[in-house]
C-alpha cells in the first residue's frame, strides 16, 4: 500500500490518522518531519479542520521543544501558595512552557496541506474495523458517513468524549459502571477547569511568576487550585482547576474566578479576552485497547500522566516513537509511561480518589521537602529509582503506604 489508490471505490493508505487534534497532528509532525516516510499515503480524518484556540498547552521542558518556535511564553519560576505556606522555587534547568492551540493547529496543518502524499478527509467517523482480526497485515478500515477508506496502519484518538465540553465528559462519568466494589475500584477522577485570560488596564502582574497552584480557593470536597500565568504585566491565564468525581456546572466555576480576581486585585478592572474549559480523564484505566493494526494515541492512547492531567510532552514522546518505530519497520509500541512512573501515578492518584489526604497538603510537602528540579523530573517521568523514593518520602509512611499496598494489590 505505497500510495493511494482508488480499487473499487474504497481508497487505500498506509497511514490514516483518525482524529487530528494534539495527537493526530503530533503524529503527522514527526511523520512528516521523517525523509525515509516521506512517500507514504496518508489519509488525514477529523470532523472538523475549522480549529480553534480551544486549548493552551503548558508543559515541563528541560530541553529545545518540537515546537519551540511555537512558545508563546515561557517561565522560569515558579510558586506554589496553600494556607500558611508560600514558596517561589526557580525551575531550572526546566522551564515550563506554553503553546497555544491554535498556533499548533495552524502550524501543522499548513505544512501538511504542502504535501502531496497527505490527504485529508472533513467526516465524523462512525467505525473503526480490522479487515481481519486473524491478519492485522490486511490493515483496517475507517467508516463515515458516505464513505470509507482502507489502511494499513490507523491511528486512533477518538475518545467517547471531548475534553473541550464539560456536558459530554459529564454524560461518559454517568456510563462509567459504578457497579464495582466502591473501597476497590480503580480511580477515575477528572481534571476539570475553567480559564481565563484577562486583561488589566494597570500592570499587576509579575511576568516572570508562573503561580502554579494556589490553593486557597474552595476546594469542592476535592483538591482545587487556582493557576494563574502572567504573559505580561497586564494579562494573564487565571485558571480554576479541580480533581474530582464530577465537573461543575459552568457558572460555578466562574463564581470562584469572579470572587478570585475581586480578592486577589482588589476589586480592579480587568476584560476577559479568552476563555476555555476543559475535563482531562486521570485514571489508569484503559479507555480503548490498542491492537494491531488499529493503536490508540493521545489521551485515548493513554498519554496522561494519571496523577497530574499533563499530557502533551507525553503525546510529544509517544508520537516520536511512533514514527521511529515505523521507520525501523518495527512493531509498533504505543506505552509512554514506565511501569514504574505508572506505580507512582497510581498510588498518587489512589490517595487523592479516596481522600486519604488533602491535595493541597500532598502537593504542599512534596514542593516543600524536595528541590523544585527533583520535583519537574519526577513529573515529567524522568526522575530516578532514587528521586522517585525522595520524593515519596514526602509523604506520611501511614498514607503512602496503604495506598502502595492496595495498587500493587489490584495489579496482582
Ligand atoms: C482546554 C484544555 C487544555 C489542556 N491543557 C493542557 C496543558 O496545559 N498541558 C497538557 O499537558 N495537557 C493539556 N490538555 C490535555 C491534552 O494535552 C489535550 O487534551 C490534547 O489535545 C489531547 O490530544 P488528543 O489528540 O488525545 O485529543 P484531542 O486534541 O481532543 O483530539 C481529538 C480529535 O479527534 C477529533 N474527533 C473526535 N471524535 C471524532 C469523530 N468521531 N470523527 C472525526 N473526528 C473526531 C476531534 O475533533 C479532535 O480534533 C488540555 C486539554 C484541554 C481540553
Amino acid at each position: 500500500m505505497s500510495n493511494a489508490v482508488v480499487n473499487n471505490k474504497i481508497a487505500s493508505y498506509d497511514y490514516i490518522i483518525a482524529g487530528a487534534g494534539g495527537a493526530g497532528l503530533s503524529l503527522l509532525h514527526y511523520i512528516m518531519e521523517a525523509p525515509n516516510l516521506a512517500s507514504k499515503s496518508i489519509l488525514v480524518i477529523d470532523k472538523s479542520f475549522q480549529k480553534t484556540n480551544d486549548r493552551t498547552w503548558c508543559f515541563w521542558d528541560a530541553n529545545i521543544s518540537a515546537f519551540e518556535n511555537l512558545v508563546h511564553h515561557r517561565w522560569n519560576t515558579i510558586s506554589i501558595h496553600a494556607e500558611g505556606f508560600d514558596k517561589e522555587l526557580s525551575t531550572a534547568p526546566f522551564s515550563y512552557k506554553m503553546i497555544q492551540g491554535i498556533d499548533f493547529y495552524n502550524s501543522v496543518l499548513s505544512k501538511a496541506k504542502s504535501k502531496t502524499n497527505i490527504h485529508f478527509q472533513e467526516s465524523t467517523i462512525l467505525d473503526i474495523t480490522a479487515i481481519d482480526s486473524t491478519n492485522p497485515s490486511k490493515g483496517a478500515k475507517v467508516a463515515w458517513e458516505g464513505g470509507s477508506a482502507v489502511g494499513e496502519y490507523i491511528f486512533s484518538s477518538l475518545l467517547p468524549f471531548q475534553m473541550n465540553q464539560l456536558a459530554t465528559a459529564a454524560a461518559y462519568s454517568n456510563s462509567l459502571d459504578s457497579s464495582t466494589d466502591s473501597k476497590n475500584k480503580a480511580p477515575f477522577l477528572w481534571q476539570h477547569f475553567k480559564g481565563r485570560v484577562v486583561q488589566f488596564e494597570t500592570p499587576v502582574f509579575n511576568k516572570s511568576i508562573a503561580k502554579l497552584m494556589d490553593f486557597n480557593v474552595p476546594q469542592q470536597g476535592a483538591t482545587a487550585f487556582m493557576y494563574q500565568l502572567p504573559l505580561n504585566e497586564k494579562e494573564a491565564l487565571v485558571e480554576y482547576t479541580i480533581f474530582s468525581a464530577n465537573v461543575l456546572e459552568i457558572s460555578e466555576y466562574d463564581k470562584v474566578l469572579d470572587t478570585y480576581l475581586a480578592n486577589e486585585f482588589s476589586g480592579m478592572k480587568y476584560s476577559i479576552t479568552h476563555q476555555e474549559i476543559g475535563a482531562i480523564p486521570m485514571t489508569q484505566i484503559a479507555l480503548a485497547s490498542t491492537v494491531a493494526p488499529i493503536y490508540t494515541i493521545g489521551a485515548l492512547g493513554a498519554a496522561i500522566k494519571a496523577s497530574t492531567g499533563y499530557a502533551f510532552q507525553f503525546i510529544q514522546e509517544q508520537c516520536k516513537n511512533i514514527v521511529t518505530q515505523l521507520e525501523k519497520g518495527f512493531s509498533i509500541q504505543t506505552k509512554v509511561h514506565t511501569t514504574r512512573h505508572q506505580f507512582y501515578d497510581a498510588v498518587l492518584l489512589d490517595i487523592l480518589f479516596y481522600h486519604k489526604m488533602e491535595g493541597a497538603e500532598i502537593f504542599k510537602r512534596i514542593f516543600a521537602n524536595n528541590e523544585a528540579a527533583t520535583v519537574f523530573k519526577f513529573l515529567s517521568n524522568t526522575s530516578t529509582i532514587m528521586e522517585d523514593i525522595q520524593i515519596m518520602r514526602s509523604l506520611p509512611t501511614n498514607i503512602f503506604l496503604p495506598a502502595a499496598i492496595k495498587v500493587l494489590l489490584r495489579r496482582a
